[in-house]
């Protein structure tokens, strides 16, 4: 890949000048040749991942499943409590503390156990090896989510409850492994004057990765650049320029967020904050909402219309953006959780009293509704279906079988239209033949 000269790029390095390129590739045919001026080889060792967390496994289980980030917690919570499968769900930690490696031994045993398909894998872990998994720095109140000891039925699992175990067991197993070992080439060339820049990768030691190979989860989208194998080249090698082109590429709007990319922005929202010190606060302490309430918190937006789910998409409504709009930056932007972060770090360290915290809130509150009651707002409401019996409006309820549209005039009419496929409405029971003829 040609790099491109200062003067002709964009702020991001990329060529914005055509007929530059243009006159590149035409000069690149000219001469013919390409020059060796650098050639670099590195040994690239990677470890495996660590446990899972809520949130990782979140992200995981949306990427491959497209699961909602609830029903990986619930998911994870009746592996926890009613198979005893695998350990506490809540926890924002993937590490383990080093006192656990003396669980070690009973915990494969267990893996073997539930699932004697793995006993020949599990001759291969290596268990003496100690991975970064092993680290009582990082522990905070809980730890990674791993396989318990206790041994239980598979065949017990519902599918979405094999799957996530399969992943857990997996990132478990990945930790008596050897380490991930590839040979990263960085080569450069001189064709005819400028500088030409390619990265290749040979992998040379498989490890953890044999247990990754289906899978697709990993975070990392590796380019096509960095994933070819180059061949063997040293500084002064002459090789021939058979063609040279230009392509032209497009810049992409950034994607929608999916179930998977929204709990990874949610764990890193200091990105997205701007002030350099709330950021900090942010990145040290936390994101948006704990492991605990994630799942919950995007549930709400759903079942609000804030959100709506198009495949695997998620996308704001108008109601969502008008509610946004129509919100003081206070309660929109990711800085204001920093800022509660810190006052309560303060309480924590006693140097403010919670009286003193909750007055501030008080206050604060009392504000921000003061200034709102003075401001007008623009919300478009999604329109309801007029009422059946006499054709008023309708309002959403909510009913012990699901929502459902209701005349706004009840009492006074009973109009009400049921909503078909609500989620929480639960299906009829079957009736018999004599009742289905009447
Ligand atoms: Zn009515």
């Amino acid at each position: 890949m040609k790099v491109p000269a200062k003067v002709y790029t964009d702020e991001e390095k990329r060529c914005v000048h055509q007929n530059i390129a243009q006159q590149v590739a035409q000069l690149c045919r000219q001469t013919g040749r390409a020059v060796v001026t650098e050639c670099e080889t590195k040994r690239e060792k990677v470890a495996a991942p660590v446990a899972f967390s809520l949130g990782s496994l979140q992200q995981a289980c949306g990427r491959l499943w497209d699961m909602s980030p609830q029903q990986v917690l619930d998911t994870a919570q009746s592996l926890y409590e009613k198979h005893k499968a695998t350990s506490y769900p809540r926890t924002d930690c993937g590490y383990l503390p080093e006192s656990m490696r003396e669980e070690i031994p009973g915990v494969l045993d267990a893996i073997g156990r539930t699932d004697p398909e793995c006993v020949p894998l599990l001759t291969r872990l290596d268990r003496a090896f100690i991975s970064r998994i092993w680290n009582d720095k990082k522990i905070k109140a809980h730890h990674g989510i791993i396989p318990t000891r206790t041994a239980f039925q598979l065949s017990a699992l519902t599918d979405p409850e094999r799957n996530v175990y399969l992943l857990i067991r997996r990132n478990y197993l990945a930790q008596f492994l050897p380490l991930h070992e590839s040979d990263i080439t960085r080569l450069q060339f001189d064709i005819g004057g400028q500088l030409f820049r390619t990265t290749g990768r040979t992998e040379a030691i498989k490890g953890w990765k044999v247990l990754f190979e289906k899978a697709g989860d990993e975070d990392v989208q590796e380019d096509d650049e960095a994933a070819q194998v180059l061949p063997p080249l040293s500084q002064n090698d002459v090789c021939a320029v058979t063609d040279a082109e230009v392509s032209q590429l497009m810049t992409r709007p950034p994607p929608h967020y999916t179930f998977a990319t929204l709990i990874g922005a949610m764990m890193n929202a200091a990105a997205f904050v701007t002030d350099i010190a709330l950021r900090k606060v942010l990145k040290d302490n936390a994101g948006l909402g704990t492991e605990a309430t994630r799942a919950g918190i995007i549930e709400q937006l759903l079942n609000r219309r804030f959100i709506v789910r198009k495949g695997s998409k998620l996308m704001a409504t108008e109601l969502g953006t008008d509610v946004i709009d129509a919100l003081p930056p206070q309660l929109t932007e990711p800085g204001m959780t920093a800022l509660w972060e810190q006052a309560l770090d303060e309480v924590a360290a006693g140097r403010m009293s919670l009286n003193d915290f909750l007055q501030r809130q008080a206050g604060w509150t009392r504000n921000l509704v003061g200034q709102g009651a003075q401001q007008r707002v623009n919300i478009r409401v999604p329109p309801s279906p007029p009422c059946p019996l006499c054709g008023s409006k309708t309002r959403l309820r909510k009913g012990q079988k699901g929502e459902f549209w209701s005349c706004q005039r009840y009492p006074g009419c009973k109009g009400v239209i049921n909503i078909c496929g609500s989620k929480t409405r639960r299906p009829r029971r079957p009736k018999s033949p004599e009742s289905k003829k009447n």
